[in-house]
């Protein structure tokens, strides 16, 4: 079991501040508050990185608002690298059928998982379907994803941290951070 040191220490470097995100968390609402003025959200989020995130941005959305939460489980890949096989663990529990949907993500890396999330929710026939990525890793996209907003471009490095794990850890850092390579091996 690691303590709360040893949390602090596997990190090699900050790379957004809680003060960054919030500052980006509050623009983005203003932005999605105007871009749908007279409408009706539904949030859409995928657990459970993306928690933190949806907590924060739905209080900045000044709009009347529907939450609604995925839990989706990538599986044959590693524990770094995403393989684009999906298998959905929950479930929507109300339709969106005619609904104006944002999709919020935490991170989209190769986008396999969002390119998955996408057709099937499409599927669903929503009104409009835009997503909302706090991070994004350009250099490692493989599928052309349309993003709506994004918080971040970040380098290609593996993130910690405002609900991201490595092992299932690090998901209550305030901050966004590099994880030390030792820390993966450990
Ligand atoms: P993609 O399918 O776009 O490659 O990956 C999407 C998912 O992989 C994200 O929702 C996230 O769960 C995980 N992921 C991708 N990059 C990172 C990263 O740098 N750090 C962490 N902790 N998870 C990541």
């Amino acid at each position: 079991m690691k303590h709360s040191q040893d949390l602090l220490d596997d990190v090699q470097e900050v790379l957004l501040t809680e003060e960054q995100i919030a500052a980006k968390v509050a623009e983005l609402g203003q932005r999605i508050s105007a871009d749908y003025a007279g409408r009706e959200l539904t949030l859409v989020s995928v657990l459970k990185g993306s928690l933190p995130f949806m907590a924060d941005l739905m209080r900045r959305i000044t709009l009347p608002l529907r939450i609604d939460l995925m839990e989706v489980s990538s599986y044959g890949g590693t524990s770094t690298e995403s393989s684009g096989l999906v298998r959905i663990l929950k479930d929507l529990s109300a339709p969106i059928e005619g609904r104006d949907v944002l999709l919020v993500e935490d991170i989209i890396d190769t986008g396999l998982t969002l390119n998955y999330l996408l057709r099937y929710l499409r599927g669903k026939n929503p009104h409009s379907i835009t997503v909302c990525a706090l991070l994004d890793k350009p250099a490692r996209r493989l599928v052309e994803i349309p993003i709506g907003y994004v918080g971040f471009e970040i380098p290609d490095a593996f993130v910690i941290g405002y609900g991201l794990d490595y092992g299932e850890v690090y998901r209550n850092l305030r901050f966004v951070g590099v994880l030390r390579p030792e820390a993966y091996e450990s």
